[in-house]
């Protein structure tokens, strides 16, 4: 397999390409003008193009089917270049805006959940990306393609930054190296521009990658999907808290370098009648006290084979009302795309 050109910062693409200047002229081609041909890249000299075409591939991903459920959201399914396939969501935040005389005054809103791995190895009880299994990490460049691939799709002009979620397929904390470098490539200036602050990563809590993830210091946000706030239960539902508890992704957390004006996500997937009891919520005050928490209570979304089930929207409310009621900030996260399977913890490796 040859590399893909989105796998490289623009620091480690001014090395690889002389003179270096030709480095931004390549990002801006890929990144402002999304092209898929080094023969389109026109200020690029021929013999560099040759050079390009022979050592590197453009897309690593083909796109097999995408879907547009009701409600704006798009899933993606892509071809890996080794036959593997991964889905990208795009979720529509905010419809565009249009005056009386049909001009656009506001531009959609969109937040583009994108996967780290092919299926993954945590082994969540009740997560459909992995009941296959593990297969392989994707690389920075795969993980930046996704975005470049939907933009280009949606005619998105690189100067509408939206927001990134780490939050398809995969544990991208165990995809550290990947994960970092896709993180970096979206925000440099020169190319999307898209600032590690509006970029989210999502976690089952391994501690010690969270620390890790924080020594660097890159101005990411954090979720963690938590779901659980006593240990057995929380082995149960995520068999990886044996080695990493729930005390000590509390103590990663607290370490954690979040700006002052952002807040630590706390996903927490409410299962009926396994862990939606006013109890729990109670221990989840206790467990986020003196630290700056936002808990975005998920809906289960159930699926064939699944035995468990949907809480009701009474019980889902009174969760987040004992939450707001002791100091705790909680939205109740509307599940977007239900209809085309592109919610959280929808998304699955598709077998042709
Ligand atoms: N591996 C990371 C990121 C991907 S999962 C993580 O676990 O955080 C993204 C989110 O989808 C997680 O919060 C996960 O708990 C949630 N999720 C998984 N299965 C789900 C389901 N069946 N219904 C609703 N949310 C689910
Ligand atoms: Fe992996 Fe996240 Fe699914 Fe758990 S919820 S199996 S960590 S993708």
């Amino acid at each position: 397999m040859r590399a893909t050109i989105y796998d490289y910062p623009l620091e480690e693409l001014k090395n690889l390409v002389k003179p270096p200047f030709r480095a931004k002229q390549i990002y801006s081609w890929l990144y402002h003008n999304y092209v898929s041909s080094f023969d389109d890249m026109q200020n690029i000299p021929k013999t560099l193009r040759a050079e390009l075409n022979e050592k590197y591939e453009i897309s690593p991903l083909k796109i097999v089917k995408s879907e547009e459920s009701d409600d704006g959201t798009i899933k993606y399914l892509f071809e890996l270049a080794d036959g593997h396939t991964i889905e990208t969501v795009l979720l529509k935040m905010k419809d565009e805006k249009f005056n009386e005389n049909g001009e656009l005054i506001h531009h959609a809103k969109y937040t583009v959940c994108i996967s780290t791995q092919v299926g993954c190895k945590v082994g969540c009880s009740f997560c459909l990306t992995a009941k296959g299994g593990f297969i392989r990490d994707l690389s920075a460049g795969e993980i930046v393609a996704q975005i470049v691939y939907i933009k280009r799709d949606k005619h998105i002009e690189h100067n509408r930054r939206g927001n990134i979620v780490y939050m398809g397929m995969g544990e991208p904390l165990d995809n550290l190296s990947a994960l970092t470098s896709a993180i970096k490539i979206f925000s440099e200036l020169d190319g999307l521009a898209i600032s590690p602050r509006r970029q989210t990563v999502s976690t089952s809590g391994l501690s010690s990658k969270i620390d890790k993830l924080g020594e660097m210091d890159l101005g990411i946000n954090l979720a963690i999907s938590l779901h659980a706030v006593d240990d057995t239960l929380r082995e149960e539902l995520i068999p990886m808290n044996k080695a990493y508890n729930i005390a000590s992704i509390m103590a990663a957390v607290r370490k954690f370098p979040i700006d002052k004006r952002k807040r630590v996500m706390f996903e927490y997937l409410v299962i009926d009648n396994i862990n939606d009891d006013i109890a729990s919520a109670k221990k989840l005050v206790k467990l986020l006290h003196g630290i700056n928490a936002k808990v975005n209570l998920i809906y289960f979304n159930p699926y064939e084979g699944t035995s468990y089930g949907r809480p009701s929207v009474k019980k889902m409310e009174s969760f987040s009302d004992y939450l707001i009621n002791h100091g705790i900030l909680s939205t109740i996260r509307q599940s977007k795309g239900i209809d085309i399977s592109a919610a959280c913890g929808q998304l699955r490796e598709q077998t042709q």
